[in-house]
């Protein structure tokens, strides 16, 4: 058996492990539009900040190493089209500007994203740079020790946007953020959240343009000098767009059944439109498993599981991807935070009734002094209607986000806040407190559903 994999990313890399352990007799050819396999955005803020020295280990498979795993590694090649009633590609070597056609019999596409670039006057001017992959990560590494840079403008506060703010402001630059929501991280943590971080941000002498609308960018000499917004103008030698992503699928649109947004229509075996073809990663949609319907959550965990599946079902679907809750974590300066599911904030996007406990509590037991102890914020969402739990955000300036694995299966497993109130989960004063937070919070939803 032929298969060809297209893009070296989390969903990609993922496909060609499985199918190294499941078919190990089949010829698998990799294709990477870009120059470097795997390189690893999440890695990316950490290389920014000089804790990872060097950008080119910011990865996870080299070409030299898939090559003695037998893979055939196809850099800058990029696949143009696919012809699946012959079940061929046609490949464009960036190279040497030549392009050849490929059989397969089977087809995995991961072509993933790109950054969303704002529709407004000035979009083209010089300095205005986006957060994703090897290359915008050299353009930012060397913007962030450049002396003329002084003011840095992020444009989105989701994760992103907020990695790349940390960023600039610890390398001493003048930041503001600028979103179109009210709140930064506003579908990742309620206000209660929220409400901390940005102060702690004000703190930090970052300015926070939020519930603001981006109009123009302004600049002088080809080069971007303000950020012009509904509400104000922001002084700009940098601008760092992080407003969202669009999936890489303008060359599929004639091929394959896309979903409204432009991703690629899938089932839940990773199937395609077209037989033989499966797609993968941030170009397809996931099965968000609070409600059991579809929704984008652009994830590199949910790209790998994906690539996985996908594979699994190469030649019989039988085993469909296990749904998401989108659980993610982040550290933003001296605070780290983790979410899972379905938000107060963002049960309205779901049509979810929920209801919610929120609570602020010690890490460790109260006799421990504060200076070995630190104050948690804990929330856990569930259904009014039957105690399902469906999500879940906590927040420290200690490292407790682990937490939400456990809310993230409970969700799987449609539990109910009855199962968490009395879970066995360990007591160490060292770690934690008599009653995990999780069951304290358990314990409250259940006299609240029972009220
Ligand atoms: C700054 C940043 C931080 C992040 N942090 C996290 C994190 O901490 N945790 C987390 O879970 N997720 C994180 N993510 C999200 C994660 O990076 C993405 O979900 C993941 O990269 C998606 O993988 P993918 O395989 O779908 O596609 P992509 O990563 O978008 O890669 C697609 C690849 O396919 C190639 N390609 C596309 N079309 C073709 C073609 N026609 N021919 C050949 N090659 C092609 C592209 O060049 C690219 O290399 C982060 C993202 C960013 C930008």
């Amino acid at each position: 058996m032929k298969v060809i994999v297209v893009g070296s990313s989390h969903g990609g890399f993922e496909a060609v492990q499985e199918l190294l352990q499941d078919y190990p007799q089949a010829e698998i050819q990799w294709y990477e539009k870009g120059d470097f396999i795997s390189f690893l955005s999440c890695g990316m803020q950490l290389y920014l900040e000089g804790i990872v020295k060097d950008v080119n280990s910011v990865r996870y498979a080299t070409k030299s190493k898939m090559e003695q795993q037998g893979v055939h590694v196809f850099v800058q090649q990029e696949v143009t089209a696919i012809k699946p009633q012959d079940h061929q590609v046609d490949i464009h070597n960036l190279v040497d500007d030549t392009t050849r056609t490929e059989a397969y019999d089977k087809l995995i596409i991961s072509p993933g994203a790109i950054p969303a670039q704002l529709p407004v006057p000035g979009k083209d001017l010089d300095n205005i740079y986006f957060m994703r992959g090897r290359d915008w990560a050299i353009k930012l590494k060397r913007a962030s020790v450049e002396p003329d840079i002084k003011n840095v403008v992020v444009i989105g506060s989701g994760y992103i946007g907020i990695e790349a703010a940390e960023v600039f402001a610890k390398a001493g630059k003048n930041v503001t953020i600028i979103d179109i929501l009210p709140r930064i991280l506003g579908t990742y943590l309620d206000k209660e959240f929220t409400d901390i971080l940005e102060h702690d941000l004000k703190q930090r002498k970052i300015t926070l343009a939020l519930g603001q609308n981006v109009q123009k960018f302004v600049g002088q000499n080809q080069k971007v000098q303000q950020v012009i917004t509904d509400q104000g103008s922001y002084d700009a030698d940098l601008v760092i767009e992080a407003a969202g992503i669009k999936p890489n699928t303008e060359w599929l649109a004639d091929v394959l059944e896309l979903n409204p947004d432009k991703t690629i229509k899938t089932d839940a075996y990773q199937r395609t439109s077209q037989p033989d073809i499966f797609a993968v990663g941030d170009a397809t949609w996931v099965t968000f498993a609070p409600t059991g319907k579809p929704a984008k959550i652009a994830l590199a965990t949910n790209s790998r599981r994906q690539g996985r599946y996908a594979v699994k079902n190469l030649e019989k679907a039988q085993y469909p991807t296990p749904g998401v809750s989108g659980s993610s974590a982040l550290s933003v300066f001296d605070y780290h935070f983790a979410s899972t599911g379905i938000k107060d904030a963002t049960a309205k996007n779901y049509q979810t009734e929920v209801a919610s406990i929120y609570l602020e509590d010690n890490y460790r037991p109260a006799f421990v002094p504060q200076t070995h102890n630190a104050k948690v914020q804990f929330k856990l969402t569930y259904s009014p209607k039957d105690g399902r739990v469906l999500g879940a955000q906590i927040m420290s300036t200690v490292d407790v986000t682990a937490n939400i694995n456990a809310i993230s299966l409970a969700i799987q497993q449609h539990l109910t806040v009855a199962d968490l109130a009395y879970t066995d989960f360990f007591f160490q004063p060292g770690y934690d407190r008599p009653w995990n937070i999780i069951n304290v919070a358990a314990q409250k939803a259940q006299r609240q559903l029972n009220n």
